[in-house]
């Protein structure tokens, strides 16, 4: 079955490609010569993962999934949460973003946080969701070059290292993505992880 993953990040696809059974072929968005930005301008994780999802339904006429991530820290009213990406502006920067997270958590505030996936598949004209989330802690400088984005300040409970400093089969086994896309996989295997 060929499968699209409404993303243009050819890491995040290979990443994914190894996780699903051989008989789902996923397709990126350049596999199916999309090349437009997918709007992501909901109010929520989940809202924004259906809105990819509904760009791809209303083009083609095949299964799709697609997965929204943010980093939530309660102290910070949920920020930076679905902003996660453009925390510190438009340009996207990862370096900026953690700059601006840690400069808003100085002073004795609590550093718990956690990530959250929510992946959208719609299939055979039905809408699913699933959600994955980490737990964890912001650290109070970077640790470790692994990764991307928020991951060397980042520490999952449970472990001493931040997600930068474990390599992607490790993080990708505690991870919220890595939850998330295991839930995907067992419903498309036709088995339910509750
Ligand atoms: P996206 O929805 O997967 O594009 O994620 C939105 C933003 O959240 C990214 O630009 C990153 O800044 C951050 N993010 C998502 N997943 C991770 C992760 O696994 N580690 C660190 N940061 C992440």
């Amino acid at each position: 079955m060929e499968l699209i993953f409404a993303t243009h990040n050819p890491n995040k696809l290979k990443e994914v490609q190894q996780m699903m059974p051989k008989s789902i072929k996923l397709l990126s968005l350049e596999d199916v010569q999309l090349f437009d930005e997918i709007p992501e301008t909901a109010a929520t994780i989940k809202e924004n993962a259906i809105l990819k999802t509904d760009y791809i339904k209303a083009r083609f006429d095949m299964p799709v999934f697609a997965d929204d991530t943010g980093l939530i820290v309660p102290a910070l009213d949920g920020n930076p949460g679905v902003r996660s990406a453009r925390y510190a502006g438009e340009h996207k920067d990862s370096e900026d973003n953690m700059d601006l997270l840690l400069k808003n958590l100085t002073g004795d505030k609590d550093r718990s946080a956690y990530f959250l996936t929510v992946i959208s598949l719609f299939m055979d004209g039905q809408q699913f969701i699933f959600e994955g989330r980490c737990n964890g802690m912001i650290l109070h400088q970077r640790q470790g070059e692994k990764g991307f984005g928020y991951d060397p300040i980042f520490q999952p409970d449970g472990y001493q290292k931040s997600f930068a400093q474990m390599d992607m089969n490790q993080k990708s086994i505690i991870s919220h993505r890595g939850k998330a896309l295991k839930k995907l996989i067992s419903h498309l295997n036709g088995i339910k992880i509750v």
